[in-house]
C-alpha cells in the first residue's frame, strides 16, 4: 500500500497554493488553483486533486504558458460572454467569468461563456455545480490533447473531451454529472501506471491498433471513446463545441502545440447556462423542481442505481470532518516545491 498522510482541507489548500506561489504563479492563478484541487481532494477524486499540481508546474514551464495571466471579461451585445484566459489556466478565468455568465443567463434566460486561450487540465464539475447551486442549469465541454481513436479507428483525433451537467434541486446540492466522452480520464490511466495496475478492458489500444490492458502501451496507443461510435459522437461535439465554435484548437492542434509534452490541453472551455424560470411556457408556472424529483425518485426507487455525484457528496462530507489522506510520495514532490 501506498503510504499515505492525513491532512485536513485547509492545510492541503495553504500547501497547493504555497507551491504554486514557489513556483512563479501569481496569487490569484495559484489561489483558483489551489481551490480547485482542495475541492477534488474533499470530493474523492484523486485524478484532479493534488496528483494535478506537478502537471500544473510543468504546463507552466510552456514556453507560451503564462501563470501570471489576469484573465479578461468581454461582454460585447447579447448573450456570449467571453474570457480571454491570457494563457494562463482555467480555474482562474471561471472566477472571472462564471458570475457574468449567471447573471446574463438570468438576464436573457439561456446564456454561455466561451473562455479562450487557456490551459485547462481540471474536472468540469466544480463550474457546473457553482451554476447549479445558484438555480442554474448547466453544461460545459472541454477538449484536451488528442489521445482517443475515434470509434472505429486506431489514430487519436479527440481528446478525452470531458462534458459536465448541472440541474438545480431545492432539496440539496444540485445533480451533476461530469465524465471524460473516452472510456476512461487520462489521469486514470496515469493512476493506473503509477500504481502499477493493468486498466480494465476496452479502455485503450497499442500504438499498433490492438487492444491493450498495458497502461504504458495504452498511453503510447489511443484510448478509445466510450460506448463506441455514441461516444465517438459525443466526443465530437464536444470537439467542435469548445474548438472550432469559439475559435480555439483541437485536441490535435493541442497535441501539436504541447512541445513539451507535459499533457497540459490549451484551447477552449465552452459553457451554457440556462435559467429554468425562464422555460417554463409563456403565463404558465412550471414546478420544475417537484417534476424533476419525480425522475429522480424513480431513479432511486431501483436496487443498483445512485445518482450521479452521491459518492463525491458522501465522500465531501466525509472528508470535512476527518480530512484526507495523501500519498507521502506526492506530498514530498509538492513540500519539494516550497522549500
Ligand atoms: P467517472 O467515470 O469516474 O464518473 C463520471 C460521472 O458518472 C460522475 O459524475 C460520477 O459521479 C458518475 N457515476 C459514476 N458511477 C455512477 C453510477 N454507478 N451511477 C450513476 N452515476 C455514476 O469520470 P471520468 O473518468 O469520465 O472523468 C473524470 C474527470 O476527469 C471528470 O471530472 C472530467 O471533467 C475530468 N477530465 C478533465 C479533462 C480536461 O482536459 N480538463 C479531460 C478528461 C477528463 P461520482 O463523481 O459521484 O462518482
Amino acid at each position: 500500500m501506498t503510504p499515505t498522510e492525513r491532512l485536513d482541507l485547509a492545510t492541503i489548500e495553504s500547501l497547493a497554493c504555497d507551491a504554486l506561489l514557489a513556483k512563479g504563479f501569481s496569487h490569484g492563478q495559484a489561489s483558483a488553483i489551489a481551490s480547485n484541487v482542495t475541492a477534488a481532494e474533499r470530493d474523492g477524486c484523486l485524478s484532479h486533486g493534488l496528483f494535478r499540481i506537478p502537471f500544473y508546474v510543468a504546463a507552466s514551464g510552456n514556453a507560451d504558458c503564462d501563470p501570471t495571466a489576469e484573465p479578461v471579461l468581454f461582454q460585447p451585445d447579447g448573450a456570449v460572454v467571453h474570457v480571454d484566459a491570457g494563457h494562463g489556466f482555467c480555474p482562474h478565468a471561471l472566477d472571472v467569468g462564471l458570475e457574468p455568465l449567471a447573471d446574463t443567463a438570468r438576464q436573457y434566460g439561456i446564456a454561455a461563456l466561451a473562455v479562450r486561450r487557456v490551459y485547462n487540465i481540471a474536472a468540469l464539475w466544480p463550474e457546473v455545480e457553482r451554476l447549479a447551486t445558484e438555480g442554474l442549469t448547466a453544461f460545459a465541454f472541454t477538449a484536451s490533447n488528442a489521445c482517443v481513436a475515434p470509434a472505429g479507428g486506431t489514430k487519436p483525433v479527440f481528446g478525452t473531451n470531458p462534458m459536465a451537467f448541472g440541474f438545480p434541486r431545492s432539496s440539496g446540492p444540485p445533480l451533476v454529472f461530469d465524465q471524460a466522452t473516452s472510456a476512461s480520464a487520462r489521469g486514470e490511466i496515469q493512476l493506473h501506471k503509477r500504481e502499477g495496475k493493468s486498466l480494465p478492458e476496452g479502455w485503450a489500444i497499442d500504438a499498433d491498433g490492438q487492444p491493450t490492458t498495458d497502461p504504458e502501451a495504452a498511453l503510447a496507443g489511443a484510448q478509445l471513446p466510450f460506448g463506441g461510435y455514441k461516444g465517438s459522437s459525443l466526443s465530437l461535439m464536444v470537439e467542435l463545441l469548445a474548438g472550432p465554435l469559439i475559435g480555439e484548437l483541437s485536441s490535435r492542434e493541442s497535441a501539436a502545440h504541447d512541445v513539451n509534452k507535459t499533457g497540459a490541453p490549451f484551447g477552449g472551455e465552452f459553457l451554457i447556462a440556462i435559467d429554468p424560470q425562464r422555460c417554463a411556457p409563456p403565463g404558465q408556472a412550471v414546478d420544475h423542481d417537484a417534476r424533476a424529483e419525480r425522475i429522480l425518485a424513480d431513479v432511486l426507487a431501483q436496487d443498483g442505481t445512485r445518482l450521479p455525484s452521491s459518492r463525491r457528496f458522501a465522500a465531501r462530507e466525509r472528508s470535512l470532518v476527518d480530512g484526507v489522506d495523501v500519498s507521502v510520495h506526492l506530498l514530498e514532490t509538492i513540500r519539494g516545491y516550497c522549500a
